[in-house]
């Protein structure tokens, strides 16, 4: 089949991707131009875990191309995929303009039958705005579908090729037959395509990331009160993760949630409920507990310290969450924000995330060759993001780094008498302080 895929960003790229490696010809369109010319050298612009891969393969199997231009990219294509951004708007609501630019662009190019899928994230009824801005312009039949992407940044292709479920969003049985066909190569273990109307699957998607958000906040509120009554969140979380109604897993206390979804979309969803008149209390909440959980340790390393002023603090870990150069609403940035602004300063390091945040904050920050060097000479330690490459450091090398032996981690990834065997002052979250 021949597919397009309008936006090559982290969702567009991977799908245009895991598509052509199933037997698929697939042009992405960007109006990115560096970003194109990047794809034609065979550049990937972003860090996701196995990409290179099947990027490689599909390139030089004639299956994977790239262009800036809509027409040309969409000739001959059965599938359009819409994989463009929905960032909030002022009222933190998805700001839809992408998308219907790209539609009002599609209407007078479309030749034949085209099914056009969103797989932006987008609120309820915007199938239906879709469908109108084409049909205004459209000299041929087409099928607007729903298909929200459930992939996870860091694991994006193998969840891609193997997802829990595909949603399809459609009143059109041609169009449910045509995605039907295209999936059938990633479900063939049985995992659901699941078809619905179109406003169901827009909803559903919301529905997930914000639950999720949900049970994040939640389990960081736990560990909250575990602060205050002597209770360690770690030994709660096993207690309630064993429960198969609870399940195991986004059960880990930390600095909050942050990424390009979690935050948007629960704001989205939000909105969406205001506009007809529901007040979506829950989310509200959520929202707030996440924002002033993100700068904890700010009010721990400030009990601590006193006056941090001219203080160095060594900061492991940028992008929001491991595996990713991601650094959309990182809470790491969130903090280093904080120790900027109270006069401190910061040397840091991440595996993949430093380019990114270079480009935001300059040289207003150090950033450093590994994790050692970026603790050398710091008054004290800080955990953002849980890369495996923290989880076990040469301890005895780090002490002999440290001005004062103080870490603070917002990722709980150190066993607290373990710490104190080794002598630091350790504070985390949701367990006792270590001193
Ligand atoms: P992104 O910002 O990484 O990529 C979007 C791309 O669209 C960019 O490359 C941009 O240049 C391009 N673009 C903008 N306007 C265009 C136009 N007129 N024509 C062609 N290209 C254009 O965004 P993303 O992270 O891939 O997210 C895309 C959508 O998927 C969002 O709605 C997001 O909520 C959703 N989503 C994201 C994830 C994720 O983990 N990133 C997961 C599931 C769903």
């Amino acid at each position: 089949m021949k597919i397009a895929v309008v936006g090559t960003g982290y969702v567009g790229l991977v799908t245009g991707t895991c598509f052509a490696e199933t037997g698929n010809h697939v042009t992405c369109i960007d109006i990115d131009e560096k970003k194109v010319e990047k794809l034609k050298n065979k550049v990937i612009p972003i860090y996701e875990p196995g990409l290179d891969v099947l990027f490689d393969r599909n390139i030089k199997q004639g299956r994977l191309d790239f262009t800036t231009n809509l027409k040309e990219g969409i000739k001959g294509a059965k599938i359009i995929f819409l994989a463009l951004p929905t960032p909030p708007g002022e009222d933190g609501s998805a700001d839809l303009s992408y998308i219907l630019k790209v539609a009002d662009d599609l209407g007078p190019i479309l030749e034949d039958y085209t099914v056009i899928v969103d797989k932006s994230t987008v609120p309820v009824g915007t199938a239906d705005k879709v469908t109108a801005a084409i049909a205004a312009n459209a000299k041929v039949e087409f099928s607007v579908v729903s298909n929200p992407e459930f992939l996870r940044e860091g694991v994006a292709v193998e969840d891609f090729m193997k997802p829990d479920r595909v949603v399809i969003g459609t009143s059109s049985k041609k169009a449910q037959k045509i995605m039907e066909e295209l999936y059938a190569p990633l479900v063939r273990q049985g995992n659901p395509v699941i078809t619905m109307d179109e406003k169901s699957a827009e909803l559903t998607k919301y529905a997930a990331n914000s639950f999720l958000a949900t049970k994040i906040t939640f389990m960081n509120e736990i560990a909250n009160m575990c602060e205050l009554v002597g209770a360690d969140v770690d030994m709660v979380r096993k207690g309630v993760g064993t429960d198969s109604r609870i399940g195991k897993r986004f059960l880990f206390a930390g600095i909050g949630y942050g990424g390009s979804c979690f935050p948007k979309d629960v704001q989205a969803l939000a909105k969406s409920a205001k506009e007809v008149n529901y007040d979506f209390e829950i989310l509200n909440a959520v929202m707030s507990k996440n924002e002033t959980q993100k700068t904890k340790l700010i009010d721990r390393i400030k009990d601590h310290f006193g006056d941090i002023k001219g203080k160095t603090f060594s900061v492991w870990g940028l992008a929001f969450k491991p595996y990713t150069d991601d650094i959309r609403e990182a809470p790491a940035l969130v903090n280093i924000k904080a120790l900027l602004d109270a006069g401190a300063k910061v040397k840091t390091y991440d595996p993949e995330a430093m380019e990114n945040v270079k480009g935001q904050l300059g040289d207003s920050i150090e950033f450093c060759e590994d994790e050692y060097a970026a603790a050398e000479g710091a008054d004290a330690l800080l955990i953002m993001t849980e890369w495996p490459v923290f989880r076990t450091p040469e301890f005895d090398k780090i002490k002999t780094l440290l001005k004062e032996n103080v870490i603070f981690d917002g990722r709980n990834l150190y066993n607290t008498e373990t710490m104190a065997e080794l002598g630091f002052t350790y504070y985390s979250i949701g367990r006792a302080a270590v001193k």
